[in-house]
């Protein structure tokens, strides 16, 4: 008679999984939410806009929320256990938020990143711990993740596939639900639209999901840089979109619609140009006193564009878009004409038209 019974239970894994769930619980029991700050514009009357701050993370970017969520999947799927090897492709946010993670669990980190990444993230992935791995084609990250998952037996955590699964989108402390709490007491509570920018598409997802499911009237709307698959694939419908060249405005804008982008929560997509995004970040930071990336500047040329539609139309309501983080990461980039001047981002030609969605008299 064969043996039909394999026992493979370990109670030292488990219980280092235990541990490890306790110690990014803990981590997530100590963080403060993030602010949602009222943007104040004299010339916006009946539109009231509101940033939802996730700079203020420990690790500086939204990247924080699926970097948790991502190794809490990986532990509970039996993927991430002690001295699992934790591999991701990154273009730099989620690579310093998961090296943070990493570190508190004690094991190694490698992240697998295009050449020209921002020296200053570079920097931030190695302060948490974390090894680079660096690829001249940003398509080859994929290929070459998954191949040092194979050589090392590590673990690849593929944000760009399970951005949209692993943060539970009915609830439990995701942005959606943080954003609606604090949206509780305003004037228009219940926004007409919240504006977000898609990476890995997994904010999009979570906030989509959310409000269908809340049963609440917001939509949501993505807002695109230049050179990215996401535009023409959720307009045409084809999964199957590529670009060519990489996306000039970092965290955001992929070559090909990534799996994790789920189209069906998306209500509006909204071309913007590269110029305007960084001008728009430029322009932003004097009214905020505090700097930020150039992916917020993205996300608030489309909002500007919503909330001078609604007050054409006399409409009243509220906006809800993200401060994705800082400035600080930019200083070496978008920091500096020199740098943008190569990159072919123009950003002079953009200024006008900013001044005018903000509500500034031209100079
Ligand atoms: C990842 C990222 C985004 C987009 O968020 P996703 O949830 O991945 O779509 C926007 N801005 C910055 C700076 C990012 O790092």
């Amino acid at each position: 008679m064969q043996n039909w019974d394999i026992d493979r239970s370990d109670t030292a894994a488990r219980q280092w999984v235990h541990e490890a769930i306790r110690k990014v619980e803990a981590d997530a029991n100590r963080s403060a939410d993030t602010h949602l700050i009222r943007l104040e514009l004299p010339s916006l009357k009946g539109v009231d806009l509101y940033l939802k701050d996730e700079s203020t993370h420990p690790t500086g970017s939204l990247k924080h929320r699926l970097a948790r969520s991502l190794f809490l999947y990986g532990l509970v799927n039996g993927q991430i256990g002690p001295g699992t090897t934790v591999i991701e492709s990154s273009s730099g946010s989620t690579a310093v938020s998961e090296a943070y993670f990493a570190r508190l669990l004690g094991l190694r980190f490698i992240a697998v990143i295009p050449r020209g990444t921002s020296q200053e993230k570079i920097e931030l992935i190695e302060r948490q711990g974390g090894t680079c791995h660096f690829v001249d084609e940003p398509g080859a990250v994929y290929a070459e993740s998954a191949r040092l998952a194979v050589e090392t037996g590590g673990h690849y955590l593929d944000q760009f596939t399970h951005a949209e699964r692993v943060t539970d989108w009915r609830g439990n402390n995701n942005i959606a639900d943080s954003i609606f709490a604090q949206m509780a007491m305003e004037r228009h509570p219940v926004p007409a639209w919240v504006v977000v920018s898609a990476g890995t598409g997994g904010t999009a997802a979570t906030i989509g999901r959310y409000v269908r499911y809340r049963c609440k009237d917001t939509r949501v709307a993505v807002a695109d840089p230049e050179n990215s698959a996401f535009f023409p694939g959720w307009r045409d419908g084809d999964p199957a979109a590529v670009t060519s060249a990489p996306s000039r405005i970092e965290g955001i804008g992929r070559n090909r619609v990534e799996p994790s982008f789920v189209p069906g929560v998306v209500d509006r997509m909204i071309a913007v140009p590269d110029g305007a995004s960084v001008a728009m970040k430029r322009a932003l930071e004097p009214i905020l006193g505090r700097s930020v990336g150039p992916s917020t500047g993205t996300n608030l040329v489309a909002t500007l564009q919503i909330a001078r539609e609604m007050e054409a139309a006399g409409q009243e309501g509220s906006l809800v878009t993200l401060l994705c983080d800082s400035g600080d990461r930019y200083r070496l980039t978008y920091d500096d004409d020199a740098w943008l001047g190569e990159c072919g981002v123009r950003v002079a030609e953009h200024e006008e038209s900013v001044r005018g969605l903000l509500g500034e008299r031209p100079r």
